[in-house]
Protein backbone atom coordinates (compact mmCIF):
# COMPACT_ATOMS: atom_id res chain seq x y z
CA UNK A 1 0.00 0.00 0.00
CA UNK A 2 1.27 3.60 -0.70
CA UNK A 3 1.65 6.23 1.67
CA UNK A 4 0.58 9.55 0.45
CA UNK A 5 -0.50 11.05 3.51
CA UNK A 6 -0.78 11.18 7.67
CA UNK A 7 -4.30 10.15 6.95
CA UNK A 8 -2.93 6.84 4.93
CA UNK A 9 -0.09 6.61 7.78
CA UNK A 10 -2.94 6.49 10.37
CA UNK A 11 -5.07 3.49 8.98
CA UNK A 12 -1.99 1.66 8.83
CA UNK A 13 -1.08 2.45 12.22
CA UNK A 14 -4.55 1.10 13.08
CA UNK A 15 -4.60 -1.78 11.15
CA UNK A 16 -0.63 -2.77 12.76
CA UNK A 17 -2.52 -2.64 16.35
CA UNK A 18 -5.78 -4.36 15.30
CA UNK A 19 -3.64 -6.95 14.14
CA UNK A 20 -0.99 -7.27 17.62
CA UNK A 21 -4.42 -7.24 19.56
CA UNK A 22 -5.43 -10.15 17.82
CA UNK A 23 -2.43 -11.35 18.30
CA UNK A 24 -2.41 -10.86 21.91
CA UNK A 25 -5.71 -12.29 22.05
CA UNK A 26 -4.43 -15.81 21.12
CA UNK A 27 -0.89 -15.49 23.44
CA UNK A 28 -2.88 -14.09 26.67
CA UNK A 29 -4.81 -17.25 27.63
CA UNK A 30 -1.29 -19.25 27.10
CA UNK A 31 0.18 -16.89 29.20
CA UNK A 32 -2.17 -16.80 32.04
CA UNK A 33 -1.81 -20.60 32.16
CA UNK A 34 2.21 -20.65 32.22
CA UNK A 35 1.77 -18.43 35.24
CA UNK A 36 2.08 -20.05 39.16
CA UNK A 37 1.10 -16.58 40.83
CA UNK A 38 -3.04 -16.72 41.14
CA UNK A 39 -2.21 -12.71 40.95
CA UNK A 40 -0.40 -12.66 37.56
CA UNK A 41 -2.64 -15.36 36.13
CA UNK A 42 -5.30 -13.34 37.00
CA UNK A 43 -3.53 -9.90 35.68
CA UNK A 44 -3.64 -11.82 32.17
CA UNK A 45 -7.44 -13.17 32.58
CA UNK A 46 -8.18 -9.69 33.00
CA UNK A 47 -6.01 -7.93 30.54
CA UNK A 48 -7.61 -10.52 27.99
CA UNK A 49 -10.94 -9.13 28.42
CA UNK A 50 -9.49 -5.59 28.48
CA UNK A 51 -8.16 -6.23 24.74
CA UNK A 52 -11.39 -7.63 23.87
CA UNK A 53 -13.00 -4.40 24.35
CA UNK A 54 -9.67 -2.46 22.73
CA UNK A 55 -10.26 -4.53 19.20
CA UNK A 56 -14.09 -3.51 19.71
CA UNK A 57 -12.68 0.21 20.13
CA UNK A 58 -10.95 -0.40 16.99
CA UNK A 59 -13.58 -2.01 15.03
CA UNK A 60 -15.70 1.09 15.77
CA UNK A 61 -13.26 3.45 14.68
CA UNK A 62 -12.46 1.59 10.89
CA UNK A 63 -16.29 1.57 10.46
CA UNK A 64 -16.43 5.18 10.77
CA UNK A 65 -13.52 5.40 8.96
CA UNK A 66 -15.54 3.21 6.59
CA UNK A 67 -12.09 1.01 6.19
CA UNK A 68 -11.77 -2.45 6.68
CA UNK A 69 -9.12 -3.11 9.88
CA UNK A 70 -7.40 -6.92 7.80
CA UNK A 71 -4.49 -6.75 6.06
CA UNK A 72 -1.24 -5.99 7.67
CA UNK A 73 0.55 -7.98 10.05
CA UNK A 74 2.40 -6.64 13.09
CA UNK A 75 5.77 -8.38 13.35
CA UNK A 76 7.04 -6.40 15.93
CA UNK A 77 4.05 -8.32 18.82
CA UNK A 78 4.99 -11.28 16.71
CA UNK A 79 8.44 -11.19 17.25
CA UNK A 80 7.70 -10.17 21.13
CA UNK A 81 5.34 -13.03 21.75
CA UNK A 82 7.83 -15.53 20.07
CA UNK A 83 10.41 -14.48 22.73
CA UNK A 84 7.58 -14.92 25.60
CA UNK A 85 6.95 -18.66 24.31
CA UNK A 86 10.41 -19.08 24.09
CA UNK A 87 10.47 -18.26 28.00
CA UNK A 88 7.66 -20.56 28.62
CA UNK A 89 9.36 -23.16 26.79
CA UNK A 90 12.34 -22.90 29.50
CA UNK A 91 12.65 -25.08 32.47
CA UNK A 92 12.38 -22.39 34.72
CA UNK A 93 11.06 -22.35 38.37
CA UNK A 94 7.82 -21.98 38.47
CA UNK A 95 8.90 -18.04 40.74
CA UNK A 96 11.04 -17.26 38.05
CA UNK A 97 8.96 -18.09 34.95
CA UNK A 98 6.65 -15.49 36.46
CA UNK A 99 9.14 -12.98 36.53
CA UNK A 100 10.08 -13.29 32.93
CA UNK A 101 6.71 -13.72 32.11
CA UNK A 102 6.09 -10.14 33.54
CA UNK A 103 9.40 -9.01 31.98
CA UNK A 104 7.73 -10.10 28.31
CA UNK A 105 4.72 -8.78 29.36
CA UNK A 106 5.49 -5.45 29.80
CA UNK A 107 7.35 -4.89 26.60
CA UNK A 108 4.31 -5.95 25.24
CA UNK A 109 2.20 -3.45 26.95
CA UNK A 110 4.93 -0.80 26.13
CA UNK A 111 5.05 -1.28 22.48
CA UNK A 112 1.24 -0.97 22.70
CA UNK A 113 1.16 2.79 24.43
CA UNK A 114 3.63 4.02 21.84
CA UNK A 115 1.33 2.67 18.92
CA UNK A 116 -1.94 4.26 20.51
CA UNK A 117 0.15 7.53 21.82
CA UNK A 118 1.55 8.03 18.15
CA UNK A 119 -2.63 7.02 16.58
CA UNK A 120 -4.22 9.16 19.19
CA UNK A 121 -2.57 12.22 18.12
CA UNK A 122 -2.98 11.59 15.01
CA UNK A 123 -6.50 11.58 15.65
CA UNK A 124 -6.61 14.60 17.65
CA UNK A 125 -4.66 16.59 14.79
CA UNK A 126 -7.44 15.60 12.08
CA UNK A 127 -10.15 16.69 14.57
CA UNK A 128 -11.50 12.90 15.14
CA UNK A 129 -12.19 13.89 18.41
CA UNK A 130 -14.36 10.43 19.08
CA UNK A 131 -11.16 8.40 18.05
CA UNK A 132 -8.90 10.34 19.59
CA UNK A 133 -10.88 9.39 22.87
CA UNK A 134 -11.12 5.70 21.85
CA UNK A 135 -7.41 5.73 21.70
CA UNK A 136 -7.09 7.45 24.58
CA UNK A 137 -9.31 5.14 26.78
CA UNK A 138 -7.13 2.33 25.63
CA UNK A 139 -3.79 4.22 26.03
CA UNK A 140 -4.73 4.21 29.54
CA UNK A 141 -5.58 0.75 30.03
CA UNK A 142 -2.25 0.00 28.42
CA UNK A 143 -0.61 1.85 31.05
CA UNK A 144 -2.82 0.89 34.38
CA UNK A 145 -2.01 -2.48 32.87
CA UNK A 146 2.00 -1.82 33.27
CA UNK A 147 1.79 -0.88 36.78
CA UNK A 148 0.06 -3.51 37.48
CA UNK A 149 2.93 -5.82 36.41
CA UNK A 150 5.29 -3.27 38.31
CA UNK A 151 3.07 -3.95 41.36
CA UNK A 152 3.40 -7.32 40.80
CA UNK A 153 6.88 -7.43 40.42
CA UNK A 154 7.68 -5.30 43.09
CA UNK A 155 5.26 -7.47 45.85
CA UNK A 156 5.73 -10.94 45.67
CA UNK A 157 6.95 -12.26 42.09
CA UNK A 158 10.59 -11.49 42.02
CA UNK A 159 10.90 -11.46 45.38
CA UNK A 160 10.20 -15.20 45.36
CA UNK A 161 12.42 -15.68 42.37
CA UNK A 162 14.99 -14.62 43.85
CA UNK A 163 14.65 -16.92 46.92
CA UNK A 164 14.29 -19.45 45.34
CA UNK A 165 17.55 -18.71 43.18
CA UNK A 166 19.34 -18.72 46.67
CA UNK A 167 18.20 -21.64 48.08
CA UNK A 168 17.94 -24.05 45.15
CA UNK A 169 20.06 -23.18 42.49
CA UNK A 170 23.76 -23.93 42.67
CA UNK A 171 25.71 -21.42 42.13
CA UNK A 172 26.79 -22.73 38.61
CA UNK A 173 24.50 -24.75 36.18
CA UNK A 174 25.55 -28.10 35.61
CA UNK A 175 27.22 -28.34 32.39
CA UNK A 176 24.36 -30.72 30.86
CA UNK A 177 22.24 -28.24 31.79
CA UNK A 178 23.88 -25.45 29.79
CA UNK A 179 24.05 -27.24 26.88
CA UNK A 180 20.53 -28.39 26.94
CA UNK A 181 19.34 -24.24 27.73
CA UNK A 182 21.50 -23.32 24.34
CA UNK A 183 19.98 -26.22 22.42
CA UNK A 184 16.47 -25.38 22.90
CA UNK A 185 17.10 -21.49 22.68
CA UNK A 186 18.03 -22.14 18.85
FE1 LIG B 1 -3.99 -3.86 23.94
ZN1 LIG C 1 3.59 -3.35 14.83
FE1 LIG D 1 16.34 -2.48 22.35
FE1 LIG E 1 -2.20 -4.51 26.52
Amino acid sequence: MSLDSLHDLYVEELRDLYNAESQLLKALPKMAKAASAPELRAAFEEHLAVTEGQVERLDQIFESLGERPTGKKCVAMEGLIEEGKELMKEDAAPAVLDAALIAAAQRVEHYEMAGYGCVRTYARLFGFDDAAELLQATLNEEGDADHKLTELAESVINVEAEEEGEEKEPPRRPASKRKSAAGRAR
